[in-house]
């Protein structure tokens, strides 16, 4: 796969898409407004759009390593701000994946410059949920839970910011928590009670 080949399968689907609707794109210029926020890992192996079935224009995409909202990172509290608050999304959803080599790092006692405040993140998270982590003997296990748990941690930071609680009171914006397993494809709901955790939290961060 080179660069020309990038152009060359641009201008192929171009081809198709006004084939399926000649006007395709008088439409997709027109504006935006997706039901659905989506935050998920850069890991080239995971697209957004595509593991979802969805086309252009109905997903807003935030992707970084390991899917992170951290409460300071000023790029994915921008994204959140603007899909809540201007774009009126309904759906927030926190993807994660098993094989995230962003988790597996933070696992690792490794020195990795410039990313290690990110992936400290994650290693917050451990500590949070460290009880249980360290119950669990199998090395995979414990790695594909506290990608998990990732996925919770990150939901739970979603919910905290001011604009989503006032969405969830005034529309009954909801956040999800998702993994996407690499090894099968398939998508799958966390379900996770978030009444249930945050019932003990929500005076802390409680805004609106
Ligand atoms: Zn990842």
């Amino acid at each position: 796969m080179d660069i020309k080949q990038i152009f060359k399968n641009n201008r192929n689907w171009i081809a198709k898409q006004l084939q399926t609707d000649e006007n395709y794109f008088d439409k997709l210029s027109a504006g935006q407004s997706p039901e659905f926020l989506y935050v998920g890992c850069s890991d080239s192996r995971v697209s957004a759009e595509e593991l979802m079935g969805l086309q252009p224009g109905e997903v807003f995409v935030h992707r970084n390593i390991a899917n992170m909202v951290p409460n300071t990172d000023l790029n994915s509290m921008s994204v959140i701000n603007y899909a809540v608050m201007h774009l009126k999304v309904n759906h927030i959803v926190v993807c994660g994946h098993y094989g995230c080599g962003g988790v597996l790092s933070a696992m690792q006692q490794s020195d990795l410059g410039i990313l290690n405040p990110w992936l400290r993140n994650i290693r917050d998270v451990y500590r949070l949920h460290r009880k249980k982590l360290d119950a669990i003997t199998d090395q995979e296990e414990k790695y594909k839970r506290l990608v998990e748990l990732n996925v919770q941690e990150q939901c739970i930071n979603i919910i905290k910011t001011a604009e989503v609680q006032k969405a969830n009171i005034e529309r009954n914006l909801k956040v999800y928590g998702w993994i996407f397993d690499i090894h099968t494809g398939k998508l799958i709901d966390l379900k996770i009670d978030f009444d249930e955790i945050l019932k003990d939290i929500t005076e802390i961060y409680k805004i609106s």
